[in-house]
């Protein structure tokens, strides 16, 4: 049988440990530095040592200047893309090895190579992997092709919006430690896609080339920018390494199922929300049973790391996750309040390695359910304005646009839900005009708003606010282009 992702998780700490690295436990969800509002990535912790403080924790005696974890992130810049894309959760574990000034780019990418191809570890296939590098990184190119052996033609060059870290590093920050990378991707093979590795040079985009594991070389620190734009990267005081691998992702090649919503950890929730729903699994609605099954898990272990629901914030953001799982349940056809009775399955799936789920079940069970009910009320009181409205056309009529961007933004009403509805009456929805009323919207809201919109930092929680307080805008529009991949 494949490894669960529970033994992944644990071969890969091992393996690290085998290398000399410290093992640590997981930070909260609570960001450690102010620069974003949960933590995003496995470095993130370390910052400090990355900086020059010195190598020590909490619990272990001396100097470490070699740490594994297993880290729990929640990104939420680009929530869209979950349920979309087969590969983007907004809760996702990583993996990581990082160095404080110790070792660098030659162990850090063998040991990656090892960790993947050796039969004793993931034994993954060589010929299946592929790495990308930043542009001039020419020792990162002699390490992967005279070193490990991997073929020239299995290796891209790409500047800093693929290879740096973070990738907004060099023109808009934020501050602090960053540097090039160098990313391992698995082919997945023909049956996820024609394309080739070349290809993925102008796609950047690809069912098939899965991106797993990222090596970040961290040797500079971001500074304030010159007043001219010049971004300031300073030589760090040594050099670092910071890697991040997507358990989940792994965990999908290894146990070689079409998507991770197939995986050990995913598929039991995926199967409740078709059982509950009589929706089986399949075709452009999975999309909904994909958001539900995702959303619940991390709304979960955010509301366990001390997070409470409301209208600013962390518990901002972890209203409007639950929300949109809520509007997925609904287009399901749910009725009822269901996203709660989903938290004993993440609980029995993740409260091995996150035993905080199990200590506040019953706290995460009683606050997620008060607000569905709540958000429930929202939704039929939707239901009943747009049967009025629609009471008034004639069969073969159309909703205008206006009228459906309306029910969106004040009812949270998705356009899919809308269509759905007006079909019984024998309307059309002028989908054209709600898209045009939503683009207006979204441009007010990222005018209105001090953030970039980066996928990381100060992203979509903030960006997409503008509007309506207690909504939020624009992700499912997205959800409903059809197209899954
Ligand atoms: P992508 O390009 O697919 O959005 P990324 O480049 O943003 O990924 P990194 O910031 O490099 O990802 O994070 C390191 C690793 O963490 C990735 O290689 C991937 O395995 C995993 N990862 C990142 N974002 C997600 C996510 N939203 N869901 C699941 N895994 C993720
Ligand atoms: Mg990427
Ligand atoms: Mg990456
Ligand atoms: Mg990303």
């Amino acid at each position: 049988a494949p490894l669960t992702t529970a033994q992944i998780r644990e071969k890969y700490l091992q393996f690290f440990e085998s290398k000399g690295h410290l093992r640590l436990p997981a930070h909260s969800l609570i960001a450690p530095d102010p620069t974003t509002l949960f933590t995003v990535a496995g470095m993130q912790p370390f910052k400090p040592q990355f900086m020059g403080a010195p190598a020590r924790f909490e619990g272990h005696a001396g100097e470490h200047k070699r740490v594994t974890t297993a880290q729990k992130c929640l990104r939420v810049g680009d929530i869209e893309n979950v349920g979309r894309t087969l590969r983007h959760c907004s809760l996702l574990e990583m993996l990581g090895n990082f160095s404080f000034g110790d070792y660098f780019k030659r162990e850090a990418l063998t040991w990656a190579w090892e960790f993947l191809t050796s039969p004793e570890w993931m034994g993954m296939d060589r010929d299946r992997l592929y790495a990308t590098i930043y542009e001039d990184d020419q020792e990162a190119f002699e390490i992967w092709t005279q070193e490990i052996g991997l073929p020239e033609d299995h290796i891209l060059r790409f500047g800093a919006d693929e290879n740096f870290w973070p990738a907004d590093a060099p023109a808009s920050g934020p501050n602090g430690p960053c540097g090039p990378c160098s990313e391992i991707f698995y082919d997945r093979g023909p049956a996820y896609g024609d394309d080739t590795w070349q290809d993925y040079a102008q796609t950047r985009e690809s069912a098939r080339f899965l991106e797993i594991w990222n090596n970040v070389f961290p040797q500079f620190d971001r500074q304030e920018p010159q007043p001219d734009g010049t971004p300031t990267l300073v030589d760090l005081p040594f050099k670092n390494i910071d890697t991040g691998m997507g358990l989940e992702r792994i965990a999908s090649v290894v146990q070689d199922v079409f998507d991770f919503y197939s995986n050990d950890v995913f598929s039991p929730l995926i199967a409740r929300v078709a059982e509950l729903s009589g929706h089986p699994y399949e075709g452009v609605r999975s999309v909904s049973h994909r958001v539900v099954a995702e959303h619940i898990r991390s709304v979960s272990m955010v509301i366990a790391d001390g997070v409470t629901l409301s209208n600013t914030g962390r518990g901002y953001t972890v209203r409007k996750i639950l929300r949109r799982a809520s509007r997925h349940a609904y287009l399901l056809g749910l009725r009822e309040p269901v996203l709660h009775s989903l938290v004993p399955l993440v609980v029995e799936k993740m409260g091995g390695a996150y035993p905080e789920l199990v200590q506040n079940q019953s706290r995460i069970e009683a606050a997620v359910r008060t607000e569905e009910e709540r958000f429930l009320k929202t939704l039929e009181s939707g239901t009943q304005r747009l049967d009025a409205l629609l009471g008034t056309l004639e069969k073969g009529g159309t909703l205008s646009g206006e009228d459906a961007f309306t029910l969106y933004d004040t009812y949270g009403f998705p356009i899919d839900l809308t269509k759905e509805i007006a079909e019984e009456y024998g309307v059309t929805v002028d989908e054209a005009g709600y898209a045009e009323s939503l683009e207006r919207a979204q441009e007010l809201a990222r005018a209105g708003s001090k953030y970039g919109k980066s996928e990381l930092f100060g992203g979509a929680e903030h960006a997409l606010d503008g509007l309506n307080p207690t909504e939020f805008v624009g992700y499912d529009a997205l959800d409903t282009q059809g197209q899954v991949l």
